[in-house]
């Protein structure tokens, strides 16, 4: 069932398996809870989980919730809500915060051990003391502070008895490594803020590279996927697992993140976009959140299959967001009915067809898919077609309708223009065209031929609709010229349009997806679609130049 993408990881298990290394594969997927999930976190999401499933292990979610200022339970609920969403089930749920007391009593171990000390210095002063590439770092003046100066600091440092920044704990390890995370990292910070879950109990809060090994550490996990930024971190990992004495022995390695065209993956950019109302929340249809692409009609099986052909990379690069739309439409393709919806219609009354009739006309579900049957659609006197669909002074090769052509109505007859009703302004807002019923679609005419076959809906019957189109939010890559992403935002990437759907899509359901024969692919809005006002956003128009 895995696609067999090159993924160096799941050889390194392999490795690790063999060499006796590792006996069983836990791995864990740790969001911080300060933001909704995005297509990249998907993409670790869908790593860590199969990675393990490979190889009979477990799996488990834990909240990297170590940084009270910007974290919510909102934001707990939809990972949550995403990850299972996805298709994955977590065999153990953590926060990481549950672990505060056992990371003091480690940096407790740490200072008795001289392998850490309070500082005085603040933060702008650590990062100029802490040196660069090309020059080594310069030794704090409280490195050499005493063990049990370091102790009673630090008991104060939790007490409460500082101001935000006045100290921190810094491990002491070498201040001239060519590694500059290992010039004296920051553990400790301190935060007078409620946290969400441990309220206000704390008031020192661990930094990432202590926080980290150790919660892998403290679950048992063997193989701590996380992205290339932190390869060079890799050491600090290795030396903070080894000092605090773990039991179990984790290990960092290391994937390319996850980059899209024309899309922002940053929750913080994301967070953005949503205060600066730019869209309409975090799951606006046209966010890569996850539960964005959920509301837009995405698939978790069109993600999943992205997710395993793009593969697992050391180096960074950027994936064509084309490439995710051809998953969509791979997995649409023989499950979504296909029906019809103008989207921008225009009436033509059919002359020649008797005003108190009606018929009923046969079509297909899903040519590419028998199974799915038939439906039949309503035919009358009125109906609704695209006013693209119409030229009033057509261009050369147009094969559409315009003044005395015949078209084919999909599933339908061949109709043939006569005439044009205009307004005062001189807008066309009628056509008038006979039918022929020699040529009822299934019947096996070969009479004639006709160039150009249209879709349409009965004007009497057909349910009106909104539909919304999009095209994508962020107009270019990220840019060197100093400019911020926000300036870069596609003024035109939602357009609405009022039409109709034939009368059985009455009926549809949030989240039924449908592709609308010329349109695409549309999912019915979860949010702002109800029987009486239909809502449909475009997932993807059909037609794409990407060819795997
Ligand atoms: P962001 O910068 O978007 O906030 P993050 O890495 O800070 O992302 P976390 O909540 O810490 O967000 O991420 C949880 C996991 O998801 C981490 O293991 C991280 O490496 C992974 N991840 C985040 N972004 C991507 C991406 N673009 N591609 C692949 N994995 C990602
Ligand atoms: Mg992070
Ligand atoms: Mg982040």
């Amino acid at each position: 069932e895995h696609k067999s993408s090159s993924n160096f990881l799941r050889n390194i298990i392999l490795e690790d398996l063999k060499s006796g290394k590792a006996d069983h594969v836990v791995t864990r997927f740790p969001p911080e809870p300060n933001g909704y999930l995005h297509i990249g976190h998907a993409k670790s999401i869908i790593l860590n989980f199969e990675l393990a499933d490979e190889f009979k292990g477990k799996t488990h979610l834990r909240f990297d919730d170590t940084n009270p200022a910007k974290e919510d339970t909102e934001y707990v609920e939809s990972i949550k809500e995403d990850v299972q969403w996805l298709g994955y089930q977590w065999d153990e749920l953590f926060f990481a915060s549950n672990y505060f007391e056992e990371m003091y009593n480690r940096a407790l171990l740490l200072i008795k051990k001289g392998k850490a000390y309070v500082c005085d210095l603040n933060a702008e002063e650590i990062r100029k003391t802490r040196g660069s590439l090309t020059e080594p770092g310069q030794p704090s003046p409280w490195r050499e502070r005493s063990v049990a100066e370091n102790l009673e600091l630090f008991e104060e440092m939790r007490s409460g008895a500082f101001k935000d920044g006045e100290k921190v704990l810094r491990a002491k390890i070498d201040m001239a490594s060519p590694n500059i995370n290992l010039r004296d990292p920051v553990l400790y910070r301190i935060a007078h803020a409620s946290h969400h879950n441990t309220g206000d109990k704390w008031c020192i809060y661990p930094m990432y590279d202590f926080a980290h090994p150790l919660e892998d550490a403290i679950e048992g996990v063997t193989h701590s996927i996380c992205t290339l930024e932190f390869e060079d971190h890799r050491p600090l990992y290795d030396w903070i697992v080894r000092e605090c004495e773990m039991e179990n022995v984790p290990h960092q390695y290391e994937f390319a993140r996850l980059n899209l065209t024309n899309t922002v993956m940053s929750k913080r950019k994301l967070k953005q976009l949503v205060e600066e109302k730019i869209v309409d929340g975090w799951n606006d249809p046209r966010m890569p959140t996850i539960s964005g692409l959920r509301r837009r009609g995405y698939t978790p099986e069109a993600m999943r299959n992205f997710a395993r052909e793009i593969g697992v990379a050391k180096a960074d690069s950027v994936v064509d967001t084309k490439m995710l739309e051809h998953f969509i439409r791979e997995d649409l393709k023989l499950k979504a009915p296909r029906t019809m919806a103008v989207l921008k219609p225009i009436k033509v009354v059919i002359t020649n067809y008797p005003e108190d009739q009606a018929e009923m006309l046969e079509a297909e579900n899903n040519p590419e898919n028998p199974e799915m049957g038939v439906r039949m659609i309503p035919f009358s006197r009125e109906i609704y077609i695209e006013q693209d669909d119409f030229a009033e002074n057509p261009p050369p090769k147009y094969h559409r309708l315009y003044l005395g052509n015949e078209v084919r109505l999909k599933n339908a007859y061949f109709i043939k223009c006569n005439g044009i009703v205009k307004d005062e302004s001189g807008k066309v807002i009628e056509l008038h065209c006979t039918y022929d019923p020699e040529t009822k679609s299934g019947t096996g005419f070969t009479g004639r031929k006709v160039k150009g076959t249209i879709h349409w809906v009965d004007a009497r019957q057909a349910a009106p609709a909104e539909f919304r189109l999009y095209e994508p939010l962020i107009l270019e890559n990220e840019t060197d010229d100093g400019t911020s992403f926000l300036e870069h935002t596609n003024p035109h990437s939602l357009e609405i349009a009022h039409g109709f759907v034939e009368p059985t899509m009455k009926t549809s359901k949030s989240q039924d997806k449908f592709q609308f024969f010329r349109h695409g692919y549309f999912n019915v809005d979860p949010l702002h679609s109800s029987a009486d006002h239909l809502v449909f956003n475009r997932i993807v128009s059909l037609k794409s130049s990407f060819e795997l």
